[in-house]
């Protein structure tokens, strides 16, 4: 069985993700833990207030709930990063090797997501390979690359069992997106449940892969659960389920709310971020080495998105 550590647990995937592996490995085996406390999976479970900076908090927390696994999410996310640059890399950059050190010290098997904002200008940007160019020219992205190189430096020097992937922009109805680049994609569901119109930040015809929650939170359960014999890429696995503009989104929700109108006033930091960011990637590696596949596309995700933000916002 099972002991996790989950940091940054508050956030889009966190909150998310504890509850599912709470019913997997059981309540007392998923210990939350975030800079802040809300009201939610704070109090359904074990739960720790960790500023990740704090190697020291983070090491004793660890070694007091005698965890096996350290599933590391705590970071500034795109847009975020972009507006505080030196902020996000002592966070993003401090904070892994702080919980990378502690899984060495404590023989931990570890997560982290990589983004594809790890990819930059010059990467291919249409069927994107798994290894690539990787000139990112954000602060999230800089951070990103050096992540899955220290990720797999833990593995080679340390033999530290790390192991990660390299999300799409996520797609949920539970908490909302934390500053990503992406965050229209959830934005416009509610807007057009609240008001049947959207005006989107990124502009016509900017393809960025995209992917809804329960397939990012099977990805790493079906991950950390992989046999290592087979696994070539530990870290940054490239995972995909949906490639769409935004025009694509209001073409999927008019299926359900027709007369919902898309406009576009667009937001020259953001768009310059997805601008830089591929089209599509090719998960072909993680669907050969883990069995990764995503089971919700565009139509499916929609369907599903308009019935819960139905039921939240009533
Ligand atoms: P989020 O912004 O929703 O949540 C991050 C959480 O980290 C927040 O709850 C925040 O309070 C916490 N945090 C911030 N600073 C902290 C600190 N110093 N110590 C401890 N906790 C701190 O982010 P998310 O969307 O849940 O993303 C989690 C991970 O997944 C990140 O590494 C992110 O880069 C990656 N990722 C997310 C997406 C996405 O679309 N959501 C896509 C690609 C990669």
């Amino acid at each position: 069985m099972k002991k996790i550590l989950v940091t940054g647990a508050l956030g889009q995937i966190g909150s998310e993700l504890v509850t599912k592996l709470r019913e997997i490995y059981g309540t007392s085996n998923v210990i939350g833990s975030d800079i802040r406390k809300i009201d939610g999976i704070d109090d359904e479970g074990p739960f720790e207030i960790i500023d990740v900076t704090d190697a020291d908090r983070l090491y004793d927390v660890a070694k007091e709930h005698k965890v096996d696994t350290i599933m590391h999410l705590a970071a500034l996310l795109s847009a975020t990063a972009e507006k505080a640059p030196k902020k996000a890399w002592d966070i993003n950059m401090g904070g892994l090797v702080n919980a990378l050190e502690v899984a060495r010290e404590l023989d931990l098997q570890f997560f982290t997501p990589s983004s594809i904002g790890a990819f930059g200008p010059s990467t291919p940007k249409d069927n994107t390979p798994q290894d690539t160019l990787q000139r990112p020219t954000t602060m999230y992205g800089v951070n990103k690359v050096s992540g899955e190189l220290l990720c797999d430096y833990y593995f080679q020097r340390f033999g530290v069992d790390t192991r990660g992937v390299r999300y799409p922009g996520l797609i949920s109805y539970v908490a909302p997106p934390g500053g990503g680049t992406t965050d229209y994609a959830v934005e416009i569901y509610y807007e057009a449940v609240k008001n049947k119109a959207y005006t989107s930040y990124i502009g016509e015809g900017t393809y960025m892969d995209m992917m809804f929650m329960p397939d990012a939170l099977n990805a790493i359960v079906q991950l950390m659960e992989a046999d290592p014999s087979k696994l070539e890429h530990r870290n940054a696995f490239n995972i995909t389920a949906i490639s769409a503009a935004p025009e694509d989104f209001a073409k999927a929700i008019k299926k359900h709310i027709p007369d919902f109108k898309l406009s576009y006033d667009v937001d020259p930091v953001r768009q310059k971020i997805a601008d830089s960011w591929p089209n599509s990637i090719d998960s072909s590696s993680a669907a050969k080495e883990w069995g990764f596949k995503a089971e919700y596309d565009l139509d499916k995700m929609t369907k599903v998105m308009l019935e819960k933000v139905e039921e939240k916002l009533a």
